[in-house]
């Protein structure tokens, strides 16, 4: 590929995380985290950059800095006029989205950022605001979307690079600059933001496993750490930053051998979430009091899919042992919860109700992760190739693979709010 500009002199970059286009969406520690690395990546090489997130909440925070996001209703795509949902978008965009990028100096080069694959209309809808009014500046596309479902962002993305993965040496040397390994990423820049509830950052990348309904071994080649040192010093400009809720997205935080280095001398009134979920075979007595020390509240553990996998018995015996180990550092009964997943291909729900019902006898919150289905996965073989073509059809909220038990979701959500004292 040859150079998107003369790199003569230093470069001006507008990164930009678009709206999102959904049925729901809520700001559950959502940040353009990929984004955030480059932006501190480019700034170390001299470059500028300015961010635009579109689903930045300025006001509102809920629990824990999480909080619901502006939205206004939108036509539904007519693939999902079956589905009698109110569509909205979510976010900065239209005229709102046109103003603000009006305003800003015309860049070298625009980073579009894409999320999940059933928001590409919104990607896509960004991409060509963002050609008419800044003509002639060069696009490069990248994220989950991008990653996934290569051949149909570069059919519906009007942008002239597509980067797939986590891996930034291919953008780097794109614009002429040396590429960094994850382990050399500088912190997340955060300079773009006025005000913030909570930061969300990684101490690892990648997942050494491979589950079958999961993506992230299309997303990153391998397992990653951070330096300890650097993670430590990242989680302390924070604090007195005055934020004190952040969020991990770490695939396999556990799994991260210096992650306890990494939380060493932190201030005690900080708080870290895990919504991507922990492993519960790797929390032993050690791990629980460290966890509980360490400010980790309502530790979520990826309990999964306790029947559907094939490995019943011993997840079921991980979640017992990991339960009681953390019930055992301190955790009350309300304050540990684990992610059920619903709506796999082929899953029954009456042995997902059976699997919350475990879970509650065992004092455990039970969160229902909604399955979105992921191309290039395991399921591959057994998802309808109509569904994995169609981003729109991946979409978590409408149950795209369980059409003939979908009735009965709203009581099974009934059942499990009960189990969980909510109603
Ligand atoms: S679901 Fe979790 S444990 Fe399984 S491969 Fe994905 S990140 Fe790893």
């Amino acid at each position: 590929m040859s150079l998107p500009f003369t790199l003569t002199t230093k470069k001006q970059f507008l990164l930009i995380n678009p709206y999102a286009c959904d049925f729901t969406c809520y700001d559950y520690w959502l940040k353009p985290l990929g984004l955030l690395y480059i932006s501190s990546l480019l700034k170390l090489y001299g470059h500028k950059t300015v961010l635009v997130d579109c689903l930045h909440r300025s006001f509102g925070a809920e629990a824990y800095g999480k909080g619901r996001i502006d939205s206004m209703e939108r036509e539904r795509p007519d693939v999902l006029n079956g589905y009698t949902r109110k569509y909205s978008n979510y976010g900065i965009f239209g005229k709102k989205l046109h103003n603000i990028l009006k305003q800003i100096e015309s860049p070298d080069m625009i980073l579009l950022s894409t999320s999940m694959t059933y928001w590409y209309p919104a990607a896509a809808e960004t991409a060509e605001i963002l050609r008419n009014i800044f003509p002639g500046v060069k696009i490069a596309a990248g994220g989950s979307y991008v990653t996934l479902c290569p051949d149909h962002a570069r059919e519906n993305i009007d942008a002239d690079y597509f980067f797939e993965g986590a891996d930034i040496t291919a953008f780097m040397e794109l614009i002429g600059e040396k590429p960094a390994s994850f382990e050399e990423w500088p912190a997340p820049d955060y300079s773009h933001y006025g005000s913030l509830d909570y930061a969300v950052t990684r101490t690892s990348g990648g997942c050494g496993r491979s589950c079958p309904y999961c993506g992230i071994s299309r997303i990153w080649k391998g397992f990653f750490t951070r330096k300890a040192e650097a993670v430590k010093k990242e989680l302390k400009s924070y604090y007195s930053r005055g934020i004190k809720d952040i969020a991990f997205y770490d695939d396999a935080l556990l799994e991260n051998p210096a992650l306890e280095e990494c939380l060493e001398s932190i201030p005690e009134a900080m708080r870290f979430h895990t919504p991507n979920g922990i492993n519960p075979s790797a929390i032993d007595n050690r791990t629980a009091l460290f966890m509980r020390k360490s400010g980790f509240i309502s530790p979520a553990l990826a309990a999964d899919t306790l029947g559907s996998a094939g490995q019943s018995k011993t997840t079921a015996l991980n979640i017992e042992s990991a339960v009681e180990k953390l019930h055992a550092a301190g955790y009350g009964s309300g304050e540990i919860s684990a992610y059920l997943i619903m709506g796999l291909p082929r899953q029954r729900l009456g042995d997902l109700l059976k699997e919350a019902v475990f879970l509650n006898r065992l004092g455990v919150r039970v969160l229902l992760a909604e399955y979105a289905v992921v191309p290039g996965s395991g399921y591959d073989e057994i998802i309808d190739p109509k569904i994995l073509k169609e981003p729109l059809l991946h979409n978590n909220s409408i149950f795209p693979c369980i059409k003939k038990e979908r009735e009965s979701i709203p009581d099974i959500k009934i059942e499990v709010s009960r189990l969980n004292g909510e109603l």
